[in-house]
């Protein structure tokens, strides 16, 4: 199959809908990472996304939407029981923008997108070719990220091309995503509202909506409970360069391994050295680390070692990512990096 790949305009979202219709696939931006869309009420064009990703179909889809409009797709559907006061106002704060919420989904949703599960996640993204798009089709679009399962999510269309060239027949290139990080999932199907998954939208900027109801961390419950969250793996976003992680700021960095710093706060860097935030601001970090992982990966060295990522509002998610697609740690000791593997990777 040909992979197509159009600038974002009213013909080339036409054509989108055009392929989504006639059960295709088509990968999209969105503010957080390229999407690979199909129509989400579907159960066909929701089986193609998971063969083409080969994504375990254990692993739910977010389903995009293009209003606030939670009824139609989130509602108990043996006591019918009302959307949440707390969804209401969580939407009416966030969206459209990086909040997955998840609730108990409604009858109209098939299982393949939820993976069997009796709960629905919804977002409605920001990012406007996203919102075009779902506002001409005027239906749910299922979007995992557009990459094979595992791997590093795209954050442009070329990095699209790179994962999928050949299995679908249309990418919309909209450009560089804005945020760079997957949305935030937060699970409103319990008895409290958890963070399945860490993102822009932070646990303070949640918790100043859920006010007397105490927010969780699903990292937090892991020991104790099944996972709330089957997709969110140990394992993840992964290069297949091995990468580690350094605990303090890298001061040593000759061959054979890639390095990415997180500011150039050394002179002595290497000419088109790795810089995840050369304005030091977090968001550029964010934004920045899915290509730089990219690019790294793509050299064929031995090990990929990144600094440590500082304090701000975007570290958790930040951190969140790379500890999943880590091999391990990195330790300078007596003169050589000592790679130590992680439990589990
Ligand atoms: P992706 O779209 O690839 O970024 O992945 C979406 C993630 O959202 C999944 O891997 C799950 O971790 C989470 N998710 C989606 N639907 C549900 C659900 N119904 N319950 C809990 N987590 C979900
Ligand atoms: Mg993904």
């Amino acid at each position: 199959m040909r992979t197509r790949v159009l600038p974002i305009s009213e013909a080339s979202i036409d054509e989108a809908c055009k392929v989504l219709l006639a059960g295709d696939l088509v990968a999209f931006p969105t503010e957080t990472v390229y999407g690979l869309g199909g129509l989400g009420l579907n159960p066909d064009s929701v089986s193609k996304i998971f063969a083409t990703k080969d994504r375990p179909t254990t692993d739910p889809l977010i389903l995009h939407v293009s209003s606030a409009d939670l009824a139609a797709l989130a509602e108990d559907e043996i006591i019918a029981k009302p959307i949440p006061a707390l969804a209401v106002a969580l939407v009416s704060q966030f969206w459209p923008g990086p909040l997955t919420l998840t609730l108990p989904k409604g009858p109209r949703v098939p299982f393949g997108v939820t993976a069997g599960l009796p709960t629905v996640a919804i977002r409605y993204p920001a990012h406007p070719a996203a919102q075009l798009l779902l506002q001409k089709l005027g239906q749910p679009i299922a979007a995992p990220s557009a990459n094979r399962f595992g791997r590093i999510s795209p954050t442009d269309a070329s990095a699209v091309l790179q994962e999928l060239e050949g299995k679908i027949p249309l990418i919309l290139d909209g450009g560089p995503c804005t945020q760079g990080i997957e949305s935030t999932v937060l699970s409103l199907s319990g008895s409290n509202p958890t963070i399945l998954r860490s993102g822009a939208i932070t646990a303070e900027m949640i918790s100043s909506i859920t006010e007397r109801q105490t927010l969780r961390d699903a990292r937090n419950l892991q020991q104790s409970a099944p996972s709330p969250s089957p997709g969110m793996l140990q394992s993840h976003y992964a290069p297949q360069t091995p990468l580690y992680l350094a605990p303090t700021p890298i001061e040593h960095f000759d061959p054979p391994y890639q390095y990415i710093f997180y500011e150039n706060r050394n002179s002595k860097l290497p000419p088109g050295a790795y810089l995840l935030a050369p304005d030091q601001n977090p968001s550029t970090a964010a934004q920045n680390l899915y290509r730089l992982l990219r690019q790294a990966d793509s050299i064929g060295s031995p090990a990929i070692l990144i600094d440590p990522i500082p304090e701000s509002n975007w570290a958790p998610a930040i951190r969140d990512r790379l500890q999943r697609a880590s091999s391990g740690t990195a330790l300078w000791q007596n003169g050589d990096w000592k790679l130590l593997p992680r439990a589990g990777a």
